[in-house]
């Protein structure tokens, strides 16, 4: 019997929970016709009661948050209490675009010696939208709460481990008073996605994931000339200058790096320290990671909790292992731990060097890679040696000393005396292999509008 893959089983116990059926391909079909139909009035529907539909959401979000953040912690395993953090950060979240979001798609007008001219910001269509399990709600809500704003319609395809979550928000959508076909769900294998881009209701997709599902979407996309943003992978590099508060550092390297398990794209993943504190800031992070208490993510004393599945955490294993077995020293960890559940030691690898796996893959767990450089610039060159371009950290206690060193830094996003963050109004996105386009703040209500040029002679 073909069992499906959508489904939720719980990390923390391995146990199933609930299956869901992939839909027909009729099923597929009736939603974009509906998705496409709902088009034709939402974009004519003014700002202001778009905005007012994101502001309920944003209301209902927090009245629902427990519930939802239960969900999220069974589904994937995160801490119940940074799960109830990103319900609250995608209720801000839609705020923000129900606050700005007519101001940010008024008619901008132009400058030029020819009579007058202004920029007009009209919707595209129907946006497909695919996002993965490492923030249930946040996933979609940073693609979903600019793009409706500005007039989209959206088809999600959420990850297969996180059905009920993906579900919720359909639901919730509804609830809210959004028109049927606004906002629909779609549950579909990620392998079954490439035909949806080619349809030509389909006006543009958003991906965040992996870089080869996202490589093949953006080709996709591509033949059929639409428009792509990708938010992929990254493995941020932590620059602990030598005149960085060292306990700060490592305090904030830890947090950041058990932050979800250690599954978001933007922790901490490859420590990079000069020389002169290097010892005294290992010895920090080795003394924090054995006082963290692992266990039940509902649990408030909780600090590390499940990896998302038994496939993750076997996964990270194997990198650990293919790193030792290429070279590298496990400093502390590098097992999984022993009990029931999806659970990772937290871990140091250090002596990775250029050209083994290691070096250059994005680690998605509770696991540093350690450098130790003799200064500055090799900090910089070392930060650099990746294709990935997503955020970064400067530790310093020289603000100006630490911006030179994140100018340098060629990536997306850099944070001063700060893990990469996530926030409304700053922008937050990639470069190189991490991907193009950008999520939140203004930037990202205009990723799929046509700013359309009106001249008046
Ligand atoms: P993934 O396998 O690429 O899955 C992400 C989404 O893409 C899921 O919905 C998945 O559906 C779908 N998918 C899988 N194969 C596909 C294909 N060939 N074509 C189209 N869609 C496909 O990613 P993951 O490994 O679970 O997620 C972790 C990755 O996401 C990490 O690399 C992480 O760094 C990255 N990430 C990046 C950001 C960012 O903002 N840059 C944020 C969060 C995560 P199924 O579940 O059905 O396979």
């Amino acid at each position: 019997v073909k069992t499906s893959p959508i489904k939720t089983v719980n990390p923390f116990n391995n146990e199933l929970v609930k299956s869901f059926d992939v839909m027909t391909a009729a099923q597929i079909e009736s939603k974009i016709a509906l998705a496409d139909k709902a088009f034709q009035s939402w974009r004519k529907t003014p700002k202001a009661k778009r905005a007012q539909l994101l502001h309920r959401v944003a209301h209902l979000l927090r009245v629902k948050a427990a519930q939802l953040a239960e969900l999220a912690t069974l589904e994937m395993g995160k801490l119940f209490k940074e799960s109830q953090g990103e319900v609250a950060l995608c209720a801000d979240i839609f705020e923000y675009y129900a606050t700005n979001g007519e101001k940010f798609l008024a008619d901008q007008p132009l400058e030029t010696p020819h009579g007058s001219a202004f920029l007009s910001y009209e919707p595209l269509g129907v946006i497909l939208s695919i996002q993965p399990w490492n923030f249930p709600f946040y996933q979609i809500t940073r693609s979903a709460a600019p793009h409706l704003m500005a007039g989209n319609t959206m088809l999600l395809k959420h990850a297969s481990n996180i059905p009920q979550c993906a579900q919720i928000m359909e639901d919730i959508f509804l609830e809210a008073g959004f028109p049927e076909g606004v906002y629909q769900n779609l549950f579909i294998p990620g392998s079954e996605t490439d035909v949806l881009v080619a349809d030509e209701r389909i006006k543009a997709v958003t991906f965040t994931g992996s870089e080869p599902a996202g490589s093949s979407i953006a080709a996709a996309a591509g033949k059929y000339i639409k428009k792509s943003t990708l938010e992929l992978g990254g493995s941020d590099a932590f620059v602990v200058l030598d005149d960085a508060d060292v306990e700060q550092a490592a305090e904030a390297a830890v947090r950041g790096r058990i932050w979800n398990a250690g599954q978001v794209c933007v922790s901490p993943k490859r420590i990079i320290v000069e020389e002169g504190i290097a010892d005294l800031f290992l010895e920090k992070v080795k003394a924090k990671f054995a006082a963290l208490k692992v266990g039940d993510p509902m649990d408030e004393k909780t600090d590390l909790a499940p990896l998302s599945s038994e496939k993750a955490v076997n996964d990270v294993i194997k990198q650990v292992q293919t790193a030792v077995e290429q070279g590298a020293t496990v400093i502390t960890g590098g097992h999984r731990i022993n009990r029931p559940g999806a659970f990772m030691e937290p871990t140091i690898l250090a002596d990775i060097r250029p050209g083994t796996a290691a070096y250059q893959e994005e680690i998605f767990g509770p696991v540093f890679m350690f450098y130790k450089v003799k200064d500055e610039q090799a900090a910089i060159d070392l930060a650099n040696a990746t294709e990935f371009g997503l955020g970064g950290s400067v530790f310093s206690s020289n603000n100006e000393r630490a911006v030179n060193v994140a100018r340098q830094m060629v990536t997306g996003m850099v944070y001063i005396n700060h893990v990469t963050g996530i926030a409304p109004e700053l922008p937050f996105g990639g470069t190189k292999h991490s991907g193009y386009g950008r999520e939140q703040s203004p930037a990202a209500i205009y990723e799929f509008v046509n700013a359309k040029l009106i001249r008046v002679t």
